[in-house]
C-alpha cells in the first residue's frame, strides 16, 4: 500500500463547520495525529489509529507523521480551525523539507478549515470588512520584540488586528501589553472583541472599547481570540441585541490622516 499525508482542518468547533472535503479526507484516513484534544473533536472509526500527542511537540509530531506515511499509512494530520494558520500544516512542510529525501514522493494534502478569525468575524458582523492582519501573540516561537514591532506596524497602518494566542497561563501578561501598545496609537473608542470558543457550545463574544479592553485583558484565555478595529470599525447599536460591529469596504481618510490614528 502506497501511504499518503493529508492535514485537516478541523474549524472551530462543532462538526457543522468541518467541510465536506475535510470530512471526506478524515474517513479515508487509517491513522489520525494532532494534539490530543483535536482529535477528541473527531468521532472514532472502526479501524482507524488515533495518535495523540502534547500541544508544543508539533515538529516531533509532523516527522512522526510523515514516517507513518512512508510506511504505507493513510495518515491524518489534524488542526484546529485551518491547519494553516498558526497550526500543523507549516510544521509538516519544515519536517518534510529537513527529513528524508523520499518524503517528498508522497501525495501530500491540506484541507482548509475555518479559521477562528473569520468564525469570530462572523458572529460579530462584518469586521474584516476592510484590511486586516491576523498576529499570534505567542512568543514561544519567536521574540516579543518581533511581535510588538508587527503589531506597532499594523496599528500605524490601520489594519483590523485579529490576536490569536493572545494569553496562556504560561504567557499571562502579554495580551494587556498589546492592548496597552493599541492604546497609545488607536482611540480609546476603538470596538474590541472578545470572541471565545466560537462555534462551541460555550461560544460567547463581547464587544468593548480600547479603554474598556485594556484592563480586561485578564478575562481572556487560550480559547479566545481578540480582534482590535481599524479607525473606520464602528458598532450599530440594536434593542435587545448584541451590536453589529462592521468595518465599511470603502476608505475616505488618507494615509497620513490614518495613521495618526486619532483624527
Ligand atoms: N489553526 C487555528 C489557530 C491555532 S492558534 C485556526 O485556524 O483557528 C490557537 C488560537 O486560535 C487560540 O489561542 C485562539 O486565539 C484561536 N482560536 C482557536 N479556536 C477558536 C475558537 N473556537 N474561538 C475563538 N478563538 C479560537
Amino acid at each position: 500500500m502506497s501511504g499518503s499525508l493529508a492535514i485537516i482542518g478541523l474549524g472551530p468547533g462543532e462538526a457543522r463547520y468541518l467541510t465536506p472535503s475535510a470530512l471526506a479526507a478524515l474517513e479515508a484516513a487509517s491513522d489520525l495525529v494532532g494534539y490530543g484534544p483535536y482529535l477528541d473533536r473527531v468521532p472514532a472509526r472502526a479501524g482507524q489509529v488515533k495518535h495523540g500527542s502534547d500541544n508544543r511537540v508539533e515538529v516531533a509530531r509532523a516527522r512522526h507523521a510523515l514516517a507513518l506515511a512512508a510506511e504505507g499509512r493513510a495518515v491524518a494530520v489534524v488542526s484546529g480551525g485551518d491547519p494553516g494558520v498558526f497550526a500543523m500544516a507549516a510544521a509538516v512542510f519544515e519536517a518534510l523539507e529537513a527529513g528524508e529525501p523520499g518524503w517528498r514522493a508522497l501525495p501530500i494534502s491540506v484541507e482548509p478549515g475555518i479559521t477562528a478569525m473569520l468564525a469570530a468575524a462572523a458572529k460579530a458582523g462584518a469586521p474584516l470588512g476592510g484590511d486586516f492582519c491576523a498576529i499570534s501573540l505567542s512568543d514561544n516561537l519567536k521574540p516579543w520584540e518581533v511581535v510588538t514591532h508587527r503589531l506597532t506596524a499594523a496599528l500605524t497602518a490601520d489594519f483590523v488586528i485579529a490576536l490569536y494566542n493572545p494569553i496562556s497561563k504560561a504567557r499571562p501578561w502579554q495580551l494587556g501589553e498589546a492592548l496597552a501598545l493599541a492604546a497609545t496609537i488607536r482611540t480609546a473608542e476603538t470596538p474590541v472583541i472578545f470572541a471565545r470558543a466560537i462555534g462551541r457550545a460555550d461560544e460567547s463574544l463581547r464587544v468593548l472599547t480600547l479603554a474598556e479592553a485594556v484592563p480586561e485583558a485578564g478575562s481572556a484565555d487560550m480559547s479566545t481570540l481578540v480582534m482590535i478595529g481599524a479607525s473606520a470599525t464602528r458598532l450599530i447599536a440594536r434593542q435587545g441585541a448584541a451590536p453589529i460591529v462592521y468595518t465599511p469596504r470603502s476608505v475616505t481618510k488618507s494615509p497620513c490622516a490614518t495613521s495618526q490614528g486619532r483624527t
